[in-house]
Parts: C-alpha cells; sequence; structure tokens
C-alpha cells in the first residue's frame, strides 16, 4: 500500500487530495498542528465522511524538528506540501508569520526530505498568485513572476526554492501553479464561499445584504476536486516539473455573484453593497491561465464550470445554514 503525506490537510484541497488518494488505495497521513480545541479539528474531513479512514499526526511546517521525525517515522512514498497561511488579505496583516509558514515552511519540508528521506516525491502547491501584477493576459509556466502581497513574495520563495532543490539535490519535486478553485469546502474568508454563504443567508432570511470590495477584479476559478487530480497526476511522471493549472476562463467577483444570486432565484443588484474596508493595499486585477502544458503532459483538464460550482456551493451553504437552525 502506497503511503502519502499531507499537510495542511485540514484544509480544503487537503480534504479532497484525501479522498481521492484513500479512493485510490492509498494510505493517507495528515499533519495536524497543536490546538487546544482538538475535538472541533477536521470538519472538512468530516463533511467528506473520511476522519476516520486518515491518519493524523501532530506536527507543524514552522517546527523543522517535527518534520524530520514525520519523515523518518513514515517514510512515504509521496508528500504533498499543502499548509501555508493562505489568505492574501491576512497576509499584510501577519507578513512575517506568512513568510515563516507559507515560504520557510515548505524549505523546512524540502530540508526534511533532503536529509532524512530523499526518495519521496514531493508537491508543492505553488500560486497563479505569484502572478500578480500579470506581465501577460493569459499567464502559464514562462509568464515572469510579479508578486503583490506578503502572500505572493513568500509563495513565491518557496516556488523557487522547490524549483533549485530539485535542481540541486536532484529530488522529485514538482509544483502546481494552481489558479483559484474554489468548493463548499473553500474557506468562508474567500469571496467564492463569502457569496455563497452571504446569498444562502439571504435567501433564509438570515441577512439582508452582501458586503463585498473590489467587484471588478477577475479570476479564473475552477473547482478543488479537479486539482487535486493533477497533484496526483504531477507526481506519476517519471520527471519532476512544474504546471498551470487553470480551467482559462475568468469571471469577475461580480459575475460569479451575478451566477449565486441567480442560482437562488434573487436579483444581485438588490443585496450587493460595497464596503470599503474590503479593498486590499495592492490588488491582483485579472488572473487568467493556460493549462496547455498540464492537458498534453497529464492528459489533465478541469471538468466543472464556475457557473456548476457557484451553484454547488449555494446549495451546500444553504444546508448548513438550514442544518444549524435545527
Ligand atoms: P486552506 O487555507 O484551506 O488550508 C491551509 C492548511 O494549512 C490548513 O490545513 C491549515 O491548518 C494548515 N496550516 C496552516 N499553518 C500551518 C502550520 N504552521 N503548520 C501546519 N499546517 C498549517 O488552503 P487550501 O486548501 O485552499 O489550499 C491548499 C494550498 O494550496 C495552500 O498552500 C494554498 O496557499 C495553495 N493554493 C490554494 C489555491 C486555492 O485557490 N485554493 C490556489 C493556489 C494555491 P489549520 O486547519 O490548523 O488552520
Ligand atoms: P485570492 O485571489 O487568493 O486573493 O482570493 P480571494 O477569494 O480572497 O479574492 C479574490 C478577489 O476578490 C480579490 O481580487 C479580492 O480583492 C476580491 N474581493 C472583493 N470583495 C471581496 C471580499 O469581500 N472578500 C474577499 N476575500 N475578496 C474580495
Amino acid at each position: 500500500m502506497k503511503k502519502a503525506f499531507i499537510t495542511g490537510i485540514t484544509g480544503q484541497d487537503g480534504a479532497y487530495l484525501s479522498k481521492f488518494l484513500l479512493d485510490k488505495g492509498y494510505h493517507v497521513i495528515g499533519m495536524i498542528r497543536r490546538s487546544a480545541s482538538s475535538d472541533m479539528i477536521g470538519e472538512r474531513l468530516r463533511y467528506l465522511g473520511i476522519i476516520g479512514e486518515v491518519e493524523l499526526v501532530d506536527g507543524d511546517l514552522i517546527d523543522l524538528s517535527s518534520l524530520v521525525r514525520l519523515m523518518s517515522t513514515y517514510k512515504p512514498d509521496e508528500v504533498y506540501n499543502l499548509a501555508a497561511q493562505s489568505f492574501v488579505a491576512t497576509s499584510w496583516q501577519q507578513p512575517l508569520l506568512t513568510g515563516a509558514v507559507t515560504g520557510t515552511g515548505a524549505v523546512n519540508m524540502l530540508e526534511a526530505l533532503r536529509l532524512t528521506h530523499p526518495s519521496a516525491r514531493f508537491y508543492q502547491a505553488s500560486s497563479s498568485e505569484m502572478f500578480g501584477k500579470a506581465q501577460a493576459p493569459v499567464q502559464n509556466e514562462s509568464t515572469p513572476f510579479y508578486p503583490r502581497s506578503p502572500y505572493a513574495a513568500a509563495k513565491l520563495y518557496a516556488h523557487w526554492m522547490t524549483v533549485n532543490y530539485r535542481e540541486s539535490f536532484d529530488l522529485h519535486a514538482s509544483s502546481g501553479i494552481a489558479f483559484n478553485h474554489e468548493s463548499p469546502l473553500r474557506g468562508v474568508e474567500f469571496v467564492t464561499r463569502h457569496i455563497s454563504d452571504g446569498v444562502a443567508k439571504i435567501k433564509l432570511g438570515l441577512a439582508s445584504q452582501l458586503k463585498l470590495g473590489n467587484v471588478n477584479a477577475t479570476r479564473d476559478w475552477g473547482h478543488a476536486r479537479d486539482y487535486v487530480q493533477a497533484m496526483w497526476q504531477m507526481l506519476q511522471q517519471d520527471e519532476p516539473d512544474d504546471y498551470v493549472l487553470a480551467t482559462g476562463r475568468a469571471v469577475s467577483v461580480q459575475g460569479f455573484a451575478e451566477m449565486a444570486f441567480a442560482h437562488a432565484g434573487l436579483n444581485a443588484a438588490d443585496y450587493i453593497t460595497h464596503d470599503p474596508a474590503r479593498l486590499r493595499p495592492a490588488e491582483v486585477d485579472a488572473l487568467l491561465g493556460d493549462a496547455a502544458k498540464a492537458a498534453q503532459q497529464l492528459g489533465w483538464r478541469a471538468n466543472v464550470s464556475v457557473e456548476e460550482m457557484a451553484a454547488e456551493m449555494v446549495d451546500a451553504d444553504i444546508a448548513r445554514h438550514r442544518r444549524k437552525a435545527g
């Protein structure tokens, strides 16, 4: 039985990747950080009905010794580094923590592998945010990076260190330069989930407006379930490499909100209000990816449309609020 080790298993992608790997027959080991509320951990794994099927072990990305201990104990075949301080807006409030976890944390993981278990295959969760102030209207693996937030700068460090460890130490280290991917398990602080949750509350009479910041920003939004498949596919290749993962279609925040409201039978214009506090110190105006390399070399493509995803997210949030109300 193959062993996969996932950092960030309690997050959106960690949950979907766990489900995907369990279905493939893997033994899935997930690293969780110490919490005073350990009984509350694993909501997303519970949502997918797999909390009892994964092995959860203690460790923290900023604690190199925990990673060394885990790698030498478990010797996984594949390591997926999904853990991060992943929210761009927070990265201006906590730039050093973001650097330590999202940037240096990834290097800690690479070091732990190099020192104790260099034969493992490694996946780094790189981000389209690294393109930031995009230097081309459609971004692919050769588009220059221009990070616009502490989060993106930290991801860029982790990305180049992944490339460097591949070239320096011959590690099987790959990175997915993933464009935004969402789902009912997306953190509620991100705009798509903020929208689907807000629409659900309005539909159920629990709220009367939805506050948004820059509604003109555009993103290339796919479904997380599709993206975790590509992560696994990268680690099945003979040679490690970097791949853009994207749908090839951009939609504005306003456009996503209109889809979500329309699915609930509501008119977006009646509910959206502008909240200047939600604007960012530096904005990423537009991202649109070209995943031709992943299509050619991995045979991967994103299958779920943004309309289908918005509908799934709204339905899930309506169901959640109904359950909460008892
Ligand atoms: P989430 O924010 O949902 O999950 C982040 C995970 O990291 C959580 O499990 C969290 O644990 C864990 N974590 C945070 N800090 C630490 C730490 N110090 N030590 C160990 N674990 C830690 O992210 P997603 O699932 O959406 O994304 C997965 C990865 O992909 C992230 O690295 C993200 O930056 C990157 N990415 C995501 C994209 C997207 O659109 N979703 C796009 C491109 C890249 P806890 O539950 O305890 O907080
Ligand atoms: P990001 O691409 O990783 O920053 O993902 P987000 O979902 O956090 O933000 C996507 C875009 O939506 C950014 O351009 C934000 O400025 C914009 N946005 C507009 N209103 C909001 C809001 O209320 N919350 C969030 N999170 N983003 C918003």
